[in-house]
């Protein structure tokens, strides 16, 4: 057994955020392919950690002036650097005490289904496939999950296992899903990414589930200010609703394929660094979808938006270049003004201005 203070101290002293830890037990209900109770069949614990996303790596794309520190810092730095960092030193503490610490860092796109949409077979990656067109000279494809994998043994399932982070993170104690589909939690509302060690450990204290007031207020506010309409209106009735033991998640059913066509090219009004000729003249139609000419949203004519504009803002950081932020800026914002889990952490709202910027175009 091991003491939930000890490790809890110790991911703070590395520089995690928040930390909750809980029994693995908790994820049975999840589907198979996507249950972290096969990645380590011993495992009793499961303990998730937050890593808060500086509110300051928004302000450039709020002021529409600087776009690549969010992507750079927010994501690649925190999935690659920060957090990694901390589950290894965590994972030490864990390992010197004799238990074993399966250290699990964000990652995407090695499941056996598609951590897109959940499909099993071939799911194409737009922004790897470019990748690979253009400087490989290959046409190997690249895909959101791995095609040709195959379960190691009996009554197991298929490598790489891939499970629902958020969901996981709820798991813990240390948040609530909100309508956006976005991980909120009372320390700082949306801004922050998690990662997860699993462990054969018990310990003496495991943390409740969050049952605060509702983290989400569900406002509308994302809903409002997503450039591609990706999320379904609050009274839509178009959800997803999970149960991990007795705790009900349910958050507005959204547009993955739009979204990831949206959140990085975000659209004629919102996207400066492409000119507006490029969107008028709409060559060959790639930008059907983000025109509004179709509203079929698939990784086909994800490809078409990724070729097209892809060019425009040529600063790989392994991660795309997302300039819209609209969901998550606009969920401080409100959260921030109208009261809720941003409220009073900081002097001056993240919006000083009355609107969101937009393009006259
Ligand atoms: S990330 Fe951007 S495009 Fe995607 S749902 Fe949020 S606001 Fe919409
Ligand atoms: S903007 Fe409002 S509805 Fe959307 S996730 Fe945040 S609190 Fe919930």
């Amino acid at each position: 057994m091991l003491s939930s203070k000890l490790i809890k101290e110790a991911a703070l002293a590395a520089g995690a955020d928040a930390c909750g830890i809980a029994p693995i037990a908790r994820m049975k209900g999840a589907p198979d392919e996507m249950n972290p109770m096969f990645l380590f069949p011993e495992a009793k614990s499961m303990i998730g950690f937050v890593f808060r996303i500086p509110r300051g790596v928004q302000r450039g794309i709020e002021e529409g002036t600087q776009f690549y520190q969010y992507p750079s810092m927010a994501y690649g730095g925190i999935n690659e650097i920060f957090a990694p960092a901390v589950l290894y030193s965590v994972g030490k503490v864990i390992e010197d005490g004799g238990y074993e610490a399966f250290v699990y860092r964000n990652t995407g796109a090695r499941g056996c289904v598609s951590d897109m949409d959940g499909s099993e077979g071939n799911t194409l990656s737009p922004e790897e496939q470019i990748e690979v067109n253009e400087n490989a000279k290959t046409s190997t494809a690249h895909h959101r999950n791995v095609q040709f994998t195959r379960a190691t043994r009996e009554d197991n399932v298929p490598p790489d296992l891939q499970f629902q982070f958020r969901l996981a993170a709820v798991a813990c104690g240390l948040g609530e899903i909100g309508w956006s589909k976005m991980l909120l939690t009372p320390e700082f509302g949306p801004l922050q990414r998690v990662a997860f060690i699993f462990t054969d450990a018990e310990f003496d204290e495991y943390d409740e589930m969050y049952n605060g007031e509702p983290l989400c207020r569900k406002c509308g506010a994302c809903v409002r200010e997503c450039p591609g309409g990706c999320i379904p209106a609050i009274n839509s009735g178009k959800t997803i609703t999970v149960d991990i033991e007795g705790k009900i998640s349910e958050w507005g059913d959204i547009d993955m394929w739009r979204c990831y066509a949206f959140y990085t090219h975000a659209g004629r009004y919102y996207n400066p660094f492409v000119p507006k000729e490029v969107w008028d003249k709409n060559e060959n139609g790639a930008l059907d979808l983000m025109e509004g000419v179709t509203d079929i949203a698939d990784e086909h004519e994800i490809m078409k938006v990724y070729t097209a504009l892809q060019k425009y803002f040529p600063s790989w950081v392994g991660y795309n270049m997302a300039k819209c932020g609209g969901c998550i800026r606009a969920c401080v914002s409100m959260l921030e003004k109208k009261g809720g889990c941003m409220e009073n952490r900081f002097k001056e709202p993240l919006r000083t201005r009355k609107k969101a910027w937009r393009l006259d175009r």
